[in-house]
């Protein structure tokens, strides 16, 4: 893998777009030397100071960053939204100034608009650095320099790797980053999943194809969970009819290669997106996902703190 680690030295990390290919494979490369035991580059970070704001709800971007933060010696500070002075009105400009000069060095957001993070990078006097934590259904960087490491353990490579995106592709901020990063490091994506969640704007970066012809076929089925949160329904369907159509049961999964694997950016829709019983069996990473989004986040802080 190529890739030096001086060109990590990120002012912020709020789009995977932004990264060159080196950068990319470079951060992946810090997050598994991390995984094996490495020494953080600087072995305490505990005169440097995190924040994270999460304004939409989160168990592992939320805790993996602050584990990450934790392990790398930094000290993490406490915020609430609902008990901040955004409940009088204040903005999100205005309060990350405020943690920008109160000493913060890196704020990791999440939020539901689109490029929340522009103004922030864009103003001379926030100086902290901005993580993109997830902004609306546009981009998830972490979640995909996670998803992208899983991979990379599994295979070594990228190129010609066949790897099907399935599901809520619309709504899915996770679908959005992955399939840019991935065509661009050379795999070949397939989507699927009920036409009303597909988007014209994908046929660039791949095919859309019924599950039933892909799932022997692929390296990768990577499921996206239903997004309740950003739409009402399952589409036309009962739960069970969406896993009978669209989803990953028991028996499709009999049918995928021998060496192929299972992904989903969690948290999983048991019985929906794939049956329950498949979300800890033998090729499922979805385990390993999760464990890995520790060393990525340590990665992605370590570049940003290095600035
Ligand atoms: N946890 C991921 C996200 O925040 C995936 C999901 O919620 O479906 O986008």
């Amino acid at each position: 893998m190529g890739g030096t680690l001086n060109r990590n030295q990120l002012n912020h990390f709020v789009s995977v777009e932004a990264l060159t290919n080196e950068e990319v494979l470079s951060l992946i490369q810090r997050s598994e030397e991390l995984k094996n035991g490495a020494t953080p580059i600087r072995l305490h970070h505990e005169d440097k100071y995190a924040v994270n704001l999460f304004f939409e709800n989160s168990t592992r971007t939320h805790k993996s960053f602050e584990m990450a933060e934790t392990k790398l010696g930094m000290k993490v500070i406490d915020f609430e939204p609902s008990l901040s002075s955004l409940s009088k009105g204040e903005s999100l400009y205005d309060t990350v100034l405020t943690l920008s000069a109160i000493g913060l060095d890196v704020a990791v957001i999440r939020h539901s608009s689109q490029d929340f993070y522009q103004e922030l990078i864009d103003s001379p006097s926030i100086t902290c650095s901005i993580i993109n934590g997830g902004d609306g259904a546009s981009q998830h960087p972490s979640q995909c320099l996670l998803d992208l490491m899983t991979i990379y353990e599994e295979f070594g490579y990228f190129e010609n790797l066949k790897i099907a995106i399935v599901g809520d592709l619309t709504h899915s901020r996770v679908a959005r980053s992955n399939m840019q990063m991935l065509k661009r490091l050379g795999a070949t994506i397939f989507f699927s999943g009920p036409l009303e969640w597909y988007d014209d704007s994908f046929n660039q970066y791949g095919q859309n194809v019924p599950l039933d012809d892909l799932i022997d076929k692929v390296d990768v089925v990577m499921l996206l969970r239903v997004q309740h949160e950003r739409h009402e329904t399952y589409g036309n369907f009962s739960k069970t009819a969406y896993l009978n159509r669209y989803g990953l049961n028991e028996e499709r999964e009999r049918k995928m290669l021998d060496h192929a694997i299972i992904m989903h950016p969690a948290p999983v829709n048991r019985g929906v997106e794939l049956q329950g019983s498949l979300v800890e069996c033998a090729r499922s990473r979805i385990v390993t996902q999760m464990t890995n989004g520790v060393y990525t986040r340590m990665a992605i802080l370590e570049a940003v703190l290095e600035k």
